[in-house]
């Protein structure tokens, strides 16, 4: 089937990630605007906005100005169809962020170039390398003073712990900024004047007509960098990005919509198109026939008066059909996707079709959990399981009025079964969440209040570690259990020990080394 390879090989999706304030809302808006957004949905720009407040689901993103759930943008620029998958600021990522990176093909990371990367987004980029995505770096706010470049770029290697390579380069910063040079294309593009683009002769920057263009002092400073970069620095070779052995670095300012235009244009040229994915059954070719896809993530709908939800589907193979039968394989059930499917959940756009490497919402009233396959295929095929992440901050919690103890025992069934946190039981039944970041309790006490109408005690407690025990039934767990730990049980009636810290950990660990092997995950 040749339409589905062309169609295959236009997709590319990435994951956008930066820390607050650095410009991802910025350089979003100013990508859908180079292509023609087709679909869009909750918008960044939309939810800072109050005049869209419809694509506000919740009271939370609208007080702080960010998206708790992740949102997907399409938009067709030359012959590519992009999808942008949002993610919030690292402050408040959550499961749920990780989650997102296991559905795209590549990673696009803002920087404010005047502060520099922060070490909180090293898990992300663990996600990212543990998945081979190659990560795109763009250095935003060149038109304010930044940091020096190549300071940048040696803390970029260090944080991601992967060589980089720039592909543009700034010419000054702030007041002095005067262009970035395209390396590839061996073009300066001009910041200010009128002639935007000059093409440089065979020695590149130093070509003499650039001294009729900038200062003397970028001037040098941008010979002697290149020149650095030429000789000590990376190559730049798109195989290596690619595989996400290398990322390529572009500098630009979002606002003024500067630099833009050359990432956008590498980043096309050098992204992977939808590649095959693992299952059970075997590499999934995107181009096979059979329909296949997996729900990364489950949103709740913003109407707390209806309790759907939407699952959000990675298709990685064939074509998807409004109303087409498709078998979910956890359950071996037979389900059709029929009108209620719909790309967004805020425009409720309807979906004719669509291809792999889209991403499609579909209508759930219960049905998928987070991981499940659905295809059309006659093979029970599952994709790999998607990566669990140990929680790191845990809380007590329990309904302030007993008398809605039942509507609090469903809220927090459904809420764990949505991904949107870990929920543990201790003997006593007692009832502890587990969180990746502070905002997911947030989010869990007004869902439980909105939707379930139940007011919440949370009370924090000392543990940061939580570590699975393969094989072994809890019964023979309970003579382990010492005042520095605690033993509960996961969604799944796992058992979990849950310790105070790491020492306190290292040294159970060290103690019960031959009886008992303890993960920081399993697999669903
Ligand atoms: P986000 O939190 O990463 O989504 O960041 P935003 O895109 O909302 O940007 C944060 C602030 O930085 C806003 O006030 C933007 O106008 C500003 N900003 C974004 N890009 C640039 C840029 O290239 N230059 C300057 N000077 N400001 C920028």
């Amino acid at each position: 089937m040749n339409q589905l390879k062309q169609e295959v090989e236009k997709r590319r999706i990435f994951g956008i990630i930066s820390h607050p304030d650095a410009g991802k809302t910025t350089l979003t808006e100013k990508l859908l605007l180079h292509g023609g957004a087709i679909r869009e949905a909750g918008t960044v720009k939309a939810r800072k906005n109050s005049k869209h407040a419809k694509s506000d689901w919740m009271e939370i993103e609208k007080q702080r100005g960010i998206s708790v759930t992740s949102s997907v943008m399409q938009f067709v620029y030359q012959d590519k169809v992009v999808s942008i998958m949002d993610t919030p600021g690292h402050n408040d990522f959550g499961e749920d962020t990780y989650r997102v990176l296991t559905s795209v093909d590549s990673a696009v990371m803002v920087i404010d170039a005047a502060k520099g990367i922060e070490t909180q987004t090293k898990k992300l980029f663990q996600v990212c390398r543990m998945r081979g995505i190659p990560i795109f770096t763009f250095m935003n706010k060149l038109d304010r003073q930044a940091r020096d470049p190549l300071e940048l770029m040696e803390e970029l290697e260090e944080v991601l712990g992967m060589p980089s390579v720039a592909v543009t380069w700034p010419i000054g910063s702030g007041m002095q900024f005067e262009g970035v040079y395209d390396r590839l294309k061996n073009e300066v593009h001009l910041f200010r004047g009128e002639k935007s683009t000059l093409t440089l002769n065979e020695d590149g920057v130093n070509d003499p007509i650039l001294a009729d263009y900038l200062t003397e002092e970028n001037l040098t400073n941008l010979r002697d960098e290149i020149d650095l970069l030429d000789g000590a620095g990376n190559e730049i070779e798109v195989d290596a990005i690619q595989h996400g052995k290398l990322t390529p670095v572009f500098f630009g300012t979002a606002l003024v919509d500067f630099g833009v235009t050359s990432f956008l244009n590498h980043y096309l040229a050098m992204s992977p198109a939808p590649e095959a994915r693992k299952s059970n059954v075997g590499p999934i070719d995107p181009t096979s026939e059979e329909f296949s896809g997996f729900v990364f993530k489950i949103q709740a709908n913003m109407n707390p008066a209806h309790r759907d939800r939407i699952a959000f589907v990675r298709i990685c193979s064939g074509v998807f059909e409004r109303g087409m039968d498709v078998t979910l394989t956890r359950t071996g059930k037979k389900i059709k996707l029929s009108q209620s499917t719909q790309l967004m959940a805020n425009d409720r756009e309807t979906v004719d079709q669509a291809f792999a490497g889209d991403v499609i919402g579909i209508y759930d009233s219960g049905t998928y959990q987070i991981g499940d396959t659905i295809t059309t295929s006659k093979q029970k095929i599952a994709f790999e399981a998607l990566p669990t992440f140990p929680p790191e901050l845990f809380m007590r919690v329990s309904p302030i009025n007993s008398l809605k103890s039942k509507h609090f025992h469903k809220g927090v069934e459904q809420l764990a079964q949505e991904g949107a946190i870990q929920v543990y039981r201790n003997e006593y039944n007692e009832i502890y969440l587990g969180a990746v970041g502070q905002l997911q309790f947030e989010v869990f006490e007004y869902r439980l209040n909105n939707e379930y109408g139940v007011d919440i005690r949370m009370e924090p407690v000392s543990y940061s570690v939580a570590r699975w025990v393969k094989d072994k039934e809890l019964k023979a767990l309970k003579p382990f259990q010492d005042s520095r730990n605690m033993l509960v049980t996961d969604r799944w009636e796992r058992p979990v020990f849950l310790f105070a810290n790491e020492f306190t950990f290292d040294r159970f660990k060290e103690r019960y080394e031959d009886e008992l092997t303890l993960v920081d995950a399993l697999d669903v």
